[in-house]
Parts: C-alpha cells; structure tokens; sequence
C-alpha cells in the first residue's frame, strides 16, 4: 500500500465565510448563494504552491469534515486538481457510510497499513482526533500548520511551509 498524505480544507487551503452578495473581494471566488448571502472562498496564498509541494513526495488526498458537495466545488473552482476519489469528506468518514477498506483503491487509504502516512491540518492533534482515528495516525506523523483565516504574511508561512516540508521528507527518507 502507498502511504499518502492527507490534507485539511478549511482553515488549511482555504478561508470560506458567508457575506452579503455585494461584498465579494477581491480574490474571493462565489460558491453558493442563499438568499442574499453568499458563501466566498479564499484560497491561502500558497496553496497550489503546497499541493504541488505534497504530491511531489506523494499521493496527496483531501480530507475534510465539510460536505463532499462543498468540497468538490471547491476543488473545481481553485482549480485543486485533486480527483473526486482523492476527496475524503464529512460523509464518508464521519457517519462511517464507507468503510475506509472499501474506498476506491485509487485512494491509498491509510488505517495503520500504511506507517508513513502523512496527514496536515490546522487543528491541533487532539482536536483532529476523529481524522486521526479515521487513519490511524500517531501524533508524529501528524503536523499542525498555522491557521488560515483570509490573510496571511506569506514570507512567514512560507518560513513555516519550509520547516513542515522537511520534516515531512524526513518522514519519507527523501
Ligand atoms: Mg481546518
């Protein structure tokens, strides 16, 4: 089994919040509207940056405890790239309606099978405990990233992302 890396949506690629429909910003993209309000997605800086980071040591997943209809919206708006079988969301693993087994085995989920798996997300590890549980990750393999929450200093993530790198290519002997 391939090790993967899983990573986390809001907070972590993305800042999403409602707003009034004629309050878009810049660099805001739609995604769905009720009413007057509108739910506005902004992408973290480096975020395509990271991806391409990820998936350069190794398969790279989403995982998130938002609904897969957001989730895929998301992904195909910022152009994410990620496939619909490499989208983990609210539905498949917190109401356990899919077996992690039984998941589409293009997705090299993890479950104690694979040591090296990866998984990165904003929340703190006891916090992210039903991800964690979901994978059977200990808390080494488990890195905690700055929040994001719409703006950022991007030389310090960056700073950040660079540590969290190494780290993550120790893990994979690279
Ligand atoms: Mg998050």
């Amino acid at each position: 089994m391939i090790p993967a890396i899983y990573i986390d949506l809001d907070e972590t690629l993305i800042h999403s919040q409602d707003v009034r429909g004629d309050s878009i910003q810049e660099g805001e993209v739609v995604l769905d509207s009720l009413g007057g309000m509108v739910s506005a997605c902004r992408p973290r800086p480096l975020a395509l940056t990271m991806l391409s980071d990820l998936r350069s040591i190794a398969p790279t997943c989403l995982l998130t405890s938002a609904r897969r209809s957001y989730a895929l919206d998301v992904n195909r708006k910022l152009g994410f790239d990620f496939k619909p079988e490499e989208i983990i969301a609210r539905e498949d693993f917190l109401t356990k309606k899919i077996s992690p087994g039984a998941f589409p085995i293009s997705v090299p989920i993890a479950l104690n099978q694979s040591p090296r798996s990866i998984l990165i997300d904003d929340l703190s590890f006891e916090s992210a405990h039903l991800k964690t549980d979901y994978l059977g990750i200990p808390y080494k393999q488990y890195f905690q990233i700055s929040a994001f929450y719409g703006v950022e200093d991007d030389e310090f993530f960056l700073e950040e992302w660079r540590c969290v790198l190494v780290k993550i290519r120790n893990l994979y002997q690279m």
